[in-house]
């Protein structure tokens, strides 16, 4: 009997495990998906969608033909609970019961963070970043200032960064910069801290970044409220704005929390460097489903960025080992969140940085940010290279 390998989640990580696996397993393995989106939605380039860059058919596909090339089921559907003692996960198309157990499940916007938040454009889904670009519209016809930020507790800090600069170059190009002021907010400690902290070089980058574009830039800072026309920060003071996009916390999904012991405060999945959950060996998270422990206190809260390099080598590790085991060894591979490297490109409209660090988390050994235009033709390069090997089941490609 082939195992019965069941994936929640069809993003990065969901997409990225069940190809791994049956492609190590092949006839082994009876890959099942259920996910609440048919899609898959490249999230780096919401960034633009507010500013009609792009659409959502150039960033989306559907993800059932290409499961299905690859001999993995698809379920187009929504987990609603996970018993791990009887194997079996309850969804809205049914019970489905398994020998392994992935969860990818992924993030949920906090919008309860701020009183507000829920009114206010973001650009942490694809829904979400249509408004915004319903919102950016009716800014152009009657400006005003710009804040950008990211509340307490956020963790997406670089796709912050990307809009903040995206914006100054979408604001020169209507005739706006130098009229309006755009101001940047954020929870973190300095500007390039990014969430990651001690990327060498980063707070003089951002300062001068943000010096070049004329943005006012108030960091450690956390929000009371977000109305419809002003900021007002904890110390009560007030921003007035005409167009404002904030990037709340991010949080586990709520049905994990019905499982006693498996998700933490966060609703993440705490896992071993194997990626199996601490209780049961046969259930594995990974991706933003994944808890990562901050390893330091920052004065306003801060959480950890989980960017798509990470999230895929995760999946694979977690293939690697359900493959170990349905061969009757012991799980063999083990990689922690904070020892994987970082490798990321940061848009800024048509310039941007890349950032390279041999581990996501400090101590790092070597690190460097290359700032410059031939970043904007990079991270369209990574888009579209991105889009094309998920679309096409290619995962194990790098
Ligand atoms: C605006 C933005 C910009 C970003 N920019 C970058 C970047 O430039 N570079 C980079 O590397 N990373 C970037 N990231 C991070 C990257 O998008 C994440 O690393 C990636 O999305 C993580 O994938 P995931 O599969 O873990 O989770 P998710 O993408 O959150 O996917 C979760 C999946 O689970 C499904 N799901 C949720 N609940 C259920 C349920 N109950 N039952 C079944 N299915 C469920 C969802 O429908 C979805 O398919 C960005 C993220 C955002 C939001």
């Amino acid at each position: 009997m082939p195992a019965r390998i069941l994936v929640l989640g069809g993003s990065f990580a969901g997409l990225t495990a069940a190809l791994s696996v049956k492609s190590r397993l092949g006839a082994d393995a009876d890959v099942t998906v259920v996910s609440a989106a048919d899609r898959f939605v490249f999230n780096p380039s919401l960034i633009w969608l507010p500013f009609g860059r792009r659409g959502r058919t150039d960033i989306t596909f559907p993800i059932a033909p290409t499961l299905e090339r690859h001999g993995v089921r698809f379920v187009h559907g929504t987990a609603a609970s996970v018993d791990p003692d009887e194997h079996r996960v309850e969804t809205s198309e049914g019970d489905f019961d398994y020998d392994y157990l992935v969860i990818a499940t992924g993030y949920r916007n906090d919008l309860d963070v701020v009183p507000g938040m829920r009114e206010t454009p973001t650009i942490t889904t694809l829904a979400a970043a249509e408004r915004t670009a319903d919102a950016w519209r009716r800014f152009l016809d009657d400006p005003g200032d710009v804040i950008i930020g990211a509340t307490q507790g956020a963790s997406c800090f670089g796709a912050a960064y990307e809009f903040l600069f995206n914006t100054s170059y979408q604001l020169r190009r209507a005739g706006l910069h130098g009229k309006v002021k755009l101001t940047y907010v954020t929870a973190e400690p300095y500007a390039g801290h990014f969430g990651i902290d001690g990327m060498p070089g980063a707070k003089t980058l951002m300062r001068m970044f943000a010096r070049k574009e004329g943005i006012t830039v108030r960091t450690g800072q956390a929000m009371r409220e977000i109305r419809p026309d002003a900021l007002v920060l904890t110390d009560d003071r007030e921003l007035p704005y005409k167009f404002a996009m904030v990037v709340p916390p991010f949080r586990g999904q709520d049905f994990l929390a019905r499982t006693p012991g498996l998700v933490d405060a966060g609703g993440y999945v705490p896992v071993r460097p194997t990626y199996q959950t601490h209780h049961w060996d046969d259930v594995y998270a990974v991706g933003i489903a994944a808890a990562v422990p901050v390893p330091w206190t920052t004065a306003i809260p801060t959480g950890i960025p989980k960017t798509g390099f990470p999230t895929e080598q995760q999946a694979h590790v977690a293939a690697k080992n359900i493959a170990d085991q349905v061969h009757g060894t012991e799980p063999a591979t083990r990689k922690e969140f904070a020892r994987i490297p970082a490798l990321c490109i940061m848009d800024a409209g048509n310039n941007g940085v890349a950032m390279f660090a041999d581990h996501m988390l400090p101590p790092r050994n070597a690190a460097v940010m290359i700032p410059g235009p031939q970043n904007h033709l990079a991270k369209v390069a990574f888009e579209k290279y991105s889009l094309a090997k998920m679309r096409a089941g290619r995962v194990r490609l790098p």
